[in-house]
């Protein structure tokens, strides 16, 4: 679809030029001239009074949606290891399949260099089938490679339902991969549906619906892929309803893992690739593993935040302590990293990592929705605020209403008794 202005009508009003929102149209001499900030939202051409701005809209071709059959899952490894968010994903396809139909299946998508042995895992988990794609120039994630391949392989066994984790290869790879194929992607999805359909036909594209309007009994068993909007203000359900595969990245952590039924078994295709150098623009020379400490909040069981009622970057090391004594990681809210008293790698929240330990604990965090985006599936929260009517309490299984100077000391000197309390007891049983 393109805007165009067609020049004998111009007569140079410039109302077009006020009316964009994307300071998308110049004026040449008297002339309107649409550059590239556009993004054919049409607003220009209603305000135009000369009729002077068309839309060229070109036919879509229409995709037969009935060829697309299955879920696949990218089941990301790196140097031979599988993700963590593959696995819940696998789980997550799995559930997705069997609501669509009985026969469907779910394939975990395997792509490296010899990683074939990595299937096992993926059954266990429950994929039905696992499509192998190997071959030695695809031993390094690339973008060219990956996405060369992926897509031809899609276009090749048509999946009606791809889904990326939303780590960082992830977020590089889905994107390129929709857009090659021309479909739909929805980024961060937080829940994903089938059987909540029956919506009026929604404009052409992906667009937003009410979910709690749908009829759960409908035979659409198209994707609803549900995720924060408007900074996290709404949560959006978003549709592909014209085009396939219907194309969807997850966070870790959003998902469960199945439990792992050992020995499970199932179909695997291998894929001959159809790669050569030249397909591959960049080389990985080297591997080199950050060297700053590696936080790994999606696995803590135990997570001690911090927030900007800290006052200081020093705060965070009463939270260390706090953590430490505690046998738990450092978490943070979004306004302490930008307050650069933290890396970004401890964020909690929704541009940040989603958790959900066994218990979380809130020291001085308001309880912002994008913070609560990321941290409120934990089993236990634990909210320590002097401000009463901090949001922060309302998701909170417990709260303190208290400075956290003296509020984590505190525990600590308790947590000191506690432990010493207990080990005397344990000597005593001993004896
Ligand atoms: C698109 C978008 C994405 C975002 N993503 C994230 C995200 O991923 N994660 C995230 O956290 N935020 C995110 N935010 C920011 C979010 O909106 C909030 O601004 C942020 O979470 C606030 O952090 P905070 O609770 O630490 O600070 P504040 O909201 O300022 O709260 C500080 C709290 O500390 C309490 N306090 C002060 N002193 C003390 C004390 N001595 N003892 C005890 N309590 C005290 C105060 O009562 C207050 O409740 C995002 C925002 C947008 C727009």
């Amino acid at each position: 679809m393109a805007v165009n202005v067609i020049n004998e009508k111009c007569k140079g009003c410039q109302l077009c030029v006020k009316a964009c929102p994307f300071d998308a149209i110049d004026m040449v001499g008297k002339l309107a001239v649409i550059n590239s900030k556009c993004t054919s939202c049409k607003v220009c051409v209603s305000k135009c009074p000369f009729d002077a701005i068309e839309v060229d809209e070109k036919e879509v071709e229409e995709v037969d949606l009935s060829a697309y059959k299955g879920v696949w899952v990218y089941a990301e490894q790196r140097q031979g290891k599988l993700q963590g968010v593959a696995l819940e994903l696998i789980g997550e396809g799995r559930r997705l399949a069997r609501e669509i139909s009985a026969e469907t299946k779910v394939y975990a998508v395997l792509v490296g260099d010899d990683v074939k042995g990595l299937a096992q895992e993926c059954f266990e988990y429950g994929a039905d089938g696992v499509y192998v794609i190997e071959n030695p120039l695809l031993k390094n994630f690339t973008t060219d490679g990956y996405t060369k391949v992926l897509k031809e392989a899609i276009d090749e066994y048509k999946p009606e339902i791809v889904l990326f984790g939303a780590t960082h290869i992830g977020r590089d790879l889905a994107p390129r991969v929709a857009a090659r194929l021309s479909t739909g992607l929805t980024a961060d999805c937080t829940k994903l549906d089938v059987r909540v359909s029956s919506y009026i036909d929604y404009a052409n594209k992906n667009t937003t619906l009410d979910t709690s309007t749908l009829d759960p009994n409908s035979d659409d068993t198209g994707l609803k892929q549900t995720r924060p909007a408007f900074g996290g203000n709404l949560m959006a359900t978003i549709i592909c309803p014209r085009t396939r595969p219907q194309m969807s990245t997850v966070r870790p952590g959003v998902m469960s893992k199945r439990d792992r039924h050992e020995g499970a078994t199932g179909e695997t295709i291998v894929v001959t690739p159809n790669l050569g150098d030249a397909d591959i623009r960049t080389k990985v020379l080297e591997v080199v593993k950050s060297s700053k400490e590696i936080v790994s909040l999606t696995d803590a069981d135990i997570i001690v935040s911090g927030g900007r009622g800290l006052g200081d970057a020093s705060g965070f090391e009463l939270i260390k302590e706090f953590a430490d004594k505690v046998g738990g990681v450092v978490g943070s809210s979004r306004a302490a990293v930008d307050n650069g008293w933290i890396d970004h790698s401890h964020q909690v929240g929704q541009t940040g990592t989603t958790v959900k330990p066994t218990i979380y604990f809130a020291c001085g965090i308001s309880g912002a929705i994008q913070h609560l985006a990321g941290m409120s599936s934990s089993d236990i929260i634990v909210a320590i605020n002097k401000d009463p009517d901090a949001p922060i309490f309302e998701v909170a299984d417990y709260g303190i209403v208290g400075d956290l100077y003296k509020v984590i000391p505190t525990i600590i000197s308790e947590w000191d008794g506690a432990e010493a309390l207990f080990h005397a007891t344990e000597e005593k049983q001993d004896d």
